[in-house]
């Protein structure tokens, strides 16, 4: 890391931190030559996520796009879209768990239909009829149905998955 004031390839770290979003460490160098002080960043470089669509075409998973197609879904739905970001990125996060560089277009969907569904119903339906590009009527029908047999399970009222840690952990007598 060469000193941006005299080249010098040499220099210490005096501070160091996360920076807010946690996502990147924020260092403070000080020049051994010329003792001038600068600041780096060290963060993740995260392999590409790649998306495999139904006809098999790649495209880069783009946040932004799932980001977009949330928020359009959500339009006039009292949802704050600090909480759709959020949604992003747990899915962000659990496609990138499952150590894979590609994952089908219809994983990425599902994760998000999941999501949205337990959230309102309406932006799911809407989030849906684009996804499944319903062919009809009759389409969309069987799915607002299914919405209403089994309304969305309350914020707080949704079982915790169980992680296949505790599933290894927990005795046999007491699943039944
Ligand atoms: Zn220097």
């Amino acid at each position: 890391m060469r000193c941006p004031f005299c080249g010098a390839a040499d220099s210490k770290v005096v501070d160091s931190r996360d920076s807010e979003t946690g996502e990147a460490v924020r260092r403070r160098r000080e020049c051994l030559n010329c003792t001038k002080r600068f600041t780096t960043y060290e963060r993740v470089d995260a392999p590409v996520l790649y998306v495999v669509k139904k006809d098999g075409r790649r495209e880069e998973f783009n946040r932004q796009k799932l980001l977009g197609g949330l928020l359009v879904a959500s339009k006039k739905r009292d949802i704050a879209p600090a909480r759709l970001e959020m949604m992003v990125d747990e899915i962000e996060n659990e496609l990138r768990h499952q150590n894979q560089l590609e994952v089908p277009s219809r994983l990425v969907g599902e994760m998000a239909m999941e999501r949205l569904r337990e959230l309102d119903e309406i932006a799911y339906i809407r989030f849906a009829s684009v996804y499944r590009s319903f062919k009809d009527a009759q389409d969309m029908r069987a799915t607002l149905e299914d919405v209403l047999q089994h309304p969305p399970t309350r914020v707080g009222t949704r079982s915790r998955r169980r992680t296949r840690d505790d599933g290894d952990r927990l005795p046999l007598d007491l699943e039944t």
